[in-house]
């Protein structure tokens, strides 16, 4: 039996996404006793290569002229497509070279880009100053200064994709709102079955490639985060109409937390099976039975006379991790991965430049209690944490497969006594590896630690400071305070480790004067050189965390939709507070965005946010800080 474990489009670029690499591993050791052929493929790599290509640019550049011209002289078009439609030859010319560069393929490139006359330059190169520029990277940096640039020169293309093709399709994410949250199926169900894009034609044709080079008789695709579900179930369409006698599962991390009430029965129109949470268990006794055998099935929702249901044996057991197996990268195309950098601050570009192998030091968190956080589901809920001599052998059979000694932890927040114990064997064994992940900020990470840490290979770290008010902390029982995050953060900060804050805003009974607080808080750890990067997200509250759970303890009241059909994790809810968050949110990416470039960490705080009226004439300014100047410096002084 051949079973093909697809990534759908779209998702980062850069490296692969662990889940198909961590499951081709598993599954492999069982390949013998099912008869089983396992492979692995990444349709998002496939796809952004396809659409940044010149054939695909020079279809693109046909399809919008022709549509330039029924809309007649005096119809608007965005900047991106006019700049595009004025140098469509040179886009087309130059997008392959560009591509090649950014996989690192063709360095001697560089100085050609530099040069400011290769590419075409549009509307995302207004952000490209002289000056930041050359603060950056000074007069040496060419090969950096290249792919930033030709960074920009891919984001201006995506923004033609998105402007002038298909609005969903963007570079990490294609038609996220369709899925994310959506109590209904009909959003998804109407893009499905509507007008293709050229963006679907380029998915439907590379679909129809992997089924003729694979011959698959089941195809399992996973599907991690929103952006990924429309192009899980465009694949799905397809495969169906090419193959009808394949069998199609559906699983990964967005189906754990969101499809947890799935109830319309249409899903099963493109998939015969959905399986919930770790899909080792699952697949494995699902992959049996379709060989033939007896198995019972493990959270996996089946059709059963046009409804859905749930089937799971109580008998059955997650794989423990100790028998996880060692993942594999085989069969991805390793080498066309794209690094991309689209900011000029230096912990930025882990998310986006190199290629990384992932690994992770234990399966849920070890803390599990934070409130807004899904710990009720299994990927937190259920700690499991393996031995280091198991860690070190994945680590070591993924540098001999790839040749690469990059590693990312993508733990939910990889526990600091197995980051000592794995530092030690490092060290010891004189692994040189360069490695970063995700930590609570807990006080365990003493000066010792971070220089361990460090000099195993350790080169960055982020972690949740959220609010940064002791107040909400507590209320969320992050169980860290703003003086522990400072003391920490300062600790990797001197050992040489980069360090990225987790930021939150509009938690509940967060007033306006907490939020301009913590902004305070914020500047003065990046003033002190505790942070170097760090990001605001936007509380939700959603339906499997302790707030979802009990909103009444955190003075919330829910609004959850009437019916839930399909997708179901955000909630809206009312709080009495009544702060205006919206407002609010603006004016702190505004302040971060500036900070991470080393602007205006003197300025009061109370500059980020635009001036605003009550209603009348009366300009209405955000309150000064209650925080004293000095909180950060004397905390980092005791
Ligand atoms: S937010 Fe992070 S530290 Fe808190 S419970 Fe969730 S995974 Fe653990």
């Amino acid at each position: 039996m051949r079973i093909l474990l697809v990534t759908p489009p779209m998702i980062q670029l850069n490296t692969p996404y662990p889940a198909t690499a961590y499951l081709t591993g598993f599954l492999r050791q069982h390949a013998q006793e099912l008869a089983l052929d396992v492979s692995q493929a990444d349709a998002s790599i496939l796809l952004f290569l396809r659409l940044f290509s010149a054939p695909l640019v020079s279809r693109m550049a046909d399809v919008l002229r022709a549509r330039a011209k029924a809309a007649g002289k005096r119809a608007t078009v965005p900047p991106a497509i006019a700049h595009f439609l004025a140098h469509a030859d040179r886009y087309a010319e130059t997008v392959e070279p560009a591509i090649r560069f950014l996989q690192r393929r063709d360095p001697s490139l560089a100085f050609r880009i530099v040069g400011r006359a290769f590419l075409p330059e549009g509307p995302r190169f207004a952000q490209a100053l002289d000056d930041q520029i050359h603060a950056a990277f000074g007069a040496l940096g060419t090969t950096e200064q290249a792919r930033y640039l030709a960074s920009l020169f891919v984001d201006d293309l995506a923004d033609v994709w998105r402007d002038g093709i298909d609005p969903r399709f963007e570079l990490a994410r294609y038609g996220e709102k369709l899925a994310a949250s959506s109590a209904s199926f009909d959003p998804l169900h109407d893009a499905l079955t509507g007008e293709p894009t050229l963006v679907d034609e380029s998915l439907d044709e590379i679909t129809r490639e992997l089924l003729a080079e694979r011959k698959p008789d089941v195809v399992a695709i996973t599907v991690p985060f929103p952006g990924n579900v429309y192009g899980a179930f465009r694949m799905a369409r397809t495969i169906r109409a090419e193959n009808p006698k394949a069998t199609l599962i559906l699983g990964g991390g967005w189906v754990n937390t969101e499809l947890r009430s799935l109830r319309d029965a249409r899903v099963f129109y493109y998939f015969d099976y959905v399986t919930l949470d770790d899909g080792e268990r699952p697949l494995l006794n699902l992959l049996t039975r379709l060989a033939g055998r007896d198995a019972k099935l493990l959270r996996t929702y089946v059709r059963k006379s046009g409804k859905v249901v749930l089937e799971t044996d109580p008998t059955q057991h997650d794989i423990p991790q100790k028998d996880a197996g060692i993942p594999t990268y085989d069969g991805l195309p390793l080498d066309k991965y794209v690094s991309v950098m689209e900011m000029l601050n230096p912990m930025h570009r882990f998310w986006s430049d190199g290629r990384w192998n992932k690994i992770t030091l234990a399966h849920g968190c070890y803390w599990k209690k934070c409130s807004f956080c899904d710990v009720s589901l299994d990927y937190i809920g259920r700690y499991d944490e393996p031995s280091t001599e198991l860690i070190l052998r994945r680590i070591k059979a993924l540098i001999a497969e790839t040749g690469e000694t990059g590693f990312h932890l993508v733990d939910e927040a990889a526990p600091p006594s197995a980051m000592r114990a794995l530092a030690k064997r490092l060290v010891a064994e004189k692994l040189s590896i360069t490695w970063w992940g995700n930590i609570r900020f807990e006080k365990t990470f003493t000066p010792e630690l971070c220089r361990l840490l460090a000099e195993s290979g350790c080169v960055a770290v982020s972690g949740g400071l959220e609010v940064a008010s002791d107040r909400l902390l507590e209320l969320m029982k992050k169980g860290v305070t703003v003086e522990q995050v400072a003391r920490v953060t300062r600790a990797f900060t001197d050992a040489g480790i980069m360090v990225h804050a987790y930021l939150m805003y509009g938690f509940p009974t967060e007033t306006e004067q907490d939020t301009v607080d913590a902004l305070e808080r914020v500047r003065q750890l990046f003033a002190a050189g505790c942070i170097q990067s760090a990001y605001w997200h936007r509380f939700s509250a959603t339906a499997h965390s302790p707030i979802g759970l009990n909103p009444d303890a955190f003075g919330i009241e829910l609004q959850p939709p009437p019916d839930i059909q399909f997708a179901h994790n955000d909630v809206a809810f009312h709080d009495p507070t009544g702060t205006d968050h919206d407002y609010l949110g603006s004016g702190l990416r505004k302040a971060l965005y500036n900070y991470m470039h080393g602007i205006g960490l003197d300025a009061d705080v109370r500059e980020w946010f635009e001036p605003r009226t009550n209603g009348g004439r009366k300009i209405v300014r955000v309150p000064r800080t209650k925080v004293p100047a000095n909180l950060i410096e004397t905390f980092l002084e005791q």
